[in-house]
């Protein structure tokens, strides 16, 4: 089968979150199942130099935008036995960043557009064509407006994969025609509550819209979590699902990974300790055995730092350490530094971003605070259970389908949870995982047994990805 994914970033290319390393990692899940794969982003100025200075230029189109018609040329490069194109367009994406500009509904409608005009000179035309997020959200509506009936198009499926539905390319509705190009017979599809919606033209149009996990996709037909967007999905539930990320299973393995302080398995998991010790030493805490809690997190409301800020003299007062690393919000950078000079010998702050560190803290934690308002699927809490780091999580989104909770009495589960979005709740589950980190047997050959040896690759999901194209 043939298929295209188009996304507005692809990991190892350009990568500013999950949905670069879904489109890192998808594409090469499908080819091991011989699937013939590409993948097209756009051709930005800030791409690494070292991917960037090896491109191919292979052709150029016209697409037309509404009432402009633009340059856009196709670069290709061959990364792991797949292709990966490129749309370049120097008014568009010579810039510095990936998004955040005045005009990004323009640039990604350009982009949306010129992935199907690009097909007539990549000749690639998938039998299922892969969007994702708000930034491809128009591909389906412009595959039903300009191309259903030209050779190559006509039989073309579409899926719509939702990274996270808050951020829906919504802006003046003046561009739908104006700027996007849609005509009137179409009109309504690009619009939503006197806006112009991308995501939502994309929901409307797509044949199958994918979550990133199930629970998310029910979640999400409910106000709580929809921003705004419920009653649309309600109406499309028939062609809605959830399919769980996987994460790089060679990338994050205690036993190559090297940042660590002492690489180990599940057999060696006694050298977590050097570990927890470096750890200790790197950020100026009293080097012990006590339980050390970990978080690695953007500091945002979506993560849940509003509960961890709730309780947290509660939390400290108890006999551990807690390690933060993460960047976000100026409020919660603030709040937690405050705390960690009051707390000089509990809590450790981080107000950084750095693969390196947050590695060692995965390896030297024991616990994972991950206690997320919402989460469409998160890769951190099963990046803590690769290195035997127990997830303490709300039960929600893509947290509730990849931490079933621990039961001490049959020994199956892989974290400890909680339901509601209270901070009391949250507190209660810490005490349940250090309840059970003090026993030694159960700790080890239980819970983080369970976890250590959890399936997290991405051959599972490009399973269900693969047998819904073909569905279709
Ligand atoms: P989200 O994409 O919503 O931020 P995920 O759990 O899906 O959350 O993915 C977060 C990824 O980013 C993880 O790989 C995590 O380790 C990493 N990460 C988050 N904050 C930092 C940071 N400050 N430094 C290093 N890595 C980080």
């Amino acid at each position: 089968m043939k298929i295209l994914l188009a996304a507005s970033e692809a990991s190892p290319f350009v990568r500013t979150g999950g949905l670069g390393d879904v489109m890192g990692a998808l594409p090469l899940a499908l080819k091991r199942k011989k699937q013939d794969v590409a993948v097209v982003i756009p051709l930005y100025e800030d791409m690494k130099p070292e991917y960037r200075n090896n491109l191919q230029y292979i052709g150029n189109i016209t697409v037309p935008l509404g009432w402009r018609n633009q340059y856009a040329g196709v670069f290709k490069s061959n990364y792991n036995g797949i292709d990966y194109y490129f749309i370049d367009n120097e008014f568009y994406f010579k810039r510095k960043g990936f998004y955040g500009h005045f005009d990004d509904g323009e640039r990604f409608a350009f982009f949306s557009k010129a992935v199907l005009e690009t097909m007539q000179v990549t000749k690639f035309y998938p039998d299922v064509l892969h969007c994702n997020d708000w930034q491809t959200g128009l591909i389906p509506l412009y595959l039903d407006c300009f191309y259903r009936y030209v050779d190559g198009y006509k039989t073309m499926k579409t899926v719509l994969t939702i990274h996270n539905i808050e951020f829906q390319g919504n802006m003046d509705k003046y561009v739908i025609d104006n700027v996007f190009g849609i005509p009137a017979s179409h009109y309504a599809i690009a619009e939503y509550k006197h806006d112009a919606n991308m995501l939502k033209a994309g929901i409307e149009s797509s044949n199958r819209v994918v979550t990133v996990s199930p629970t998310y996709a029910n979640e999400i037909l409910d106000p709580y979590y929809s921003y705004g967007l419920d009653n649309i999905l309600n109406a499309r539930r028939y062609k809605l699902s959830g399919i769980v990320n996987g994460i790089d299973v060679d990338l994050y393995d205690p036993e190559t990974d090297k940042a660590l302080f002492a690489n180990y398995n599940y057999k060696t998991y006694a050298k977590k300790a050097e570990n927890k010790h470096g750890l200790q030493e790197l950020f100026g805490l009293p080097k012990n055995d006590k339980p050390v809690l970990g978080m690695v997190t953007r500091l945002t409301t979506q993560k849940g730092i509003d509960l961890i800020l709730g309780v947290i003299r509660d939390i400290l007062s108890m006999d551990l350490q807690l390690v933060i690393l993460g960047t976000g919000d100026w409020k919660y950078e603030n709040a937690l530094k405050e705390v960690a000079k009051q707390f000089p010998t509990k809590l450790a702050t981080a107000i950084y971003f750095s693969a390196d560190v947050a590695s060692k803290i995965y390896a030297g934690s024991d616990i994972f605070l991950m206690p997320s308002k919402y989460e469409p699927c998160g890769l951190s809490q099963m990046i803590a259970m690769r290195y035997g780091t127990i997830p303490v999580v709300r039960e929600t989104g893509g947290l509730k389908d990849t931490v079933p909770a621990f039961n001490p009495e049959t020994k199956e589960g892989l974290g400890f949870t909680f339901k509601t979005y209270n901070a009391h709740d949250m507190l209660d589950a810490i005490r349940r995982a250090l309840d059970c980190y003090y026993q030694p047997e159960l700790w080890y050959k239980g819970v983080v047994k369970n976890a250590m040896s959890a399936d997290f690759s991405w051959d599972k999901s490009a399973e269900q990805y693969l047998a819904l194209y073909k569905s279709l």
